[in-house]
């Protein structure tokens, strides 16, 4: 990585760090790569795009600071290599992103969702993400400490998007979340999940046919918090905090990054 990216030491919050990002060449993960690796932290970046990751590494320095490696989530035995490969690179395993995910087709009626469709959402977005989570306490347990991220979604908390399998799944990851932060913090490893609200990455831009300016006017009309608009950087942020130390207390939380959109929209009772 080229040394001006670096923050002075003092400000480093991850270092000497070692983080697998998976979903790790694109949008939110991508964000989250640099913003771990400015803080210090060495980053196994783990992903399906291979040419992206693999750019995206040499880009911030090559092996010393960022190594690429093929993973799709939903093939439990890659998995289980990436998390070696962070071991094997830099040491240790001290921070999992677990971000990897997809939305599938959107249909506005369950009749129209196919359950072909729905399992495919699931094995990634849900069954990927237990995967990721499995595979990295196999290496936080015994050495009793590390932190666990989980990409959830604003659909944890909230329905009506149209989007049958990737509301279940993103709802689902917070039970997953829930049932890892019980049984992981008796071995000292914290496990939370980050929601964020609907912003643009290559994911929603497929859903306004590749189109910046429909989808940005979409999610600047959709949202709560007038004058902001949400960004990969924001939600980056929230993962950074999740994993450093400042949040050593912070276990089994699902921090939503909204808005206040969901909130918002919670009926009068
Ligand atoms: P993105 O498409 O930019 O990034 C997703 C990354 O995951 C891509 O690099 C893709 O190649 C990778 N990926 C997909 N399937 C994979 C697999 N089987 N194995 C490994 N990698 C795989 O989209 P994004 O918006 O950055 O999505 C990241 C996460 O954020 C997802 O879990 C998504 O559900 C969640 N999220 C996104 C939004 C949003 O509005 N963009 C909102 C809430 C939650």
């Amino acid at each position: 990585m080229a040394s001006s990216s670096l923050l002075p030491p003092a400000a480093r919050r991850l270092e000497g760090k070692v983080a697998l990002v998976t979903g790790g060449a694109s949008g939110i993960g991508e964000s989250t790569v640099r913003l771990l690796c400015r803080h210090g932290a060495r980053v196994v970046v783990a992903d399906i795009q291979d040419d992206k990751g693999e750019a995206l590494c040499r880009e911030l320095g090559g092996p010393a600071v960022a190594t690429y490696v093929h993973c799709d989530v939903t093939d439990e035995s890659l998995v289980g290599d990436a998390v070696d490969a962070a071991v094997a690179s830099y040491g240790t395993l001290d921070i999992a992103f677990s971000n990897a995910g997809i939305a599938g087709s959107s249909k506005p009626s369950i009749l129209e969702t196919t359950k072909e469709d729905f399992e495919r959402v699931v094995a990634v977005n849900l069954t990927g993400m237990f995967l990721v989570t499995k595979h990295a306490a196999r290496v936080m347990i015994p050495a009793r400490r590390g932190s666990i991220v989980i990409t959830a979604s604003a659909a944890s908390v909230m329905g009506g998007l149209g989007l049958y399998a990737y509301t279940s799944t993103k709802h689902a990851l917070v039970g997953l979340c829930k049932e890892a932060a019980a049984e992981l913090g008796q071995h000292g490893v914290r496990v939370n999940s980050v929601s964020p609200f609907f912003l643009a990455t290559e994911m929603t831009r497929k859903g306004f046919g590749g189109e910046d300016a429909a989808l940005e006017a979409a999610v600047e009309a959709m949202g709560n918090l007038k004058g902001v608009r949400l960004k990969a950087e924001d939600i980056a942020e929230a993962v950074l905090y999740l994993a450093s130390d400042e949040a050593k207390y912070v276990s089994g939380h699902n921090l939503v990054v909204d808005g206040g959109f969901t909130v918002a929209r919670t009926p009068p009772r």
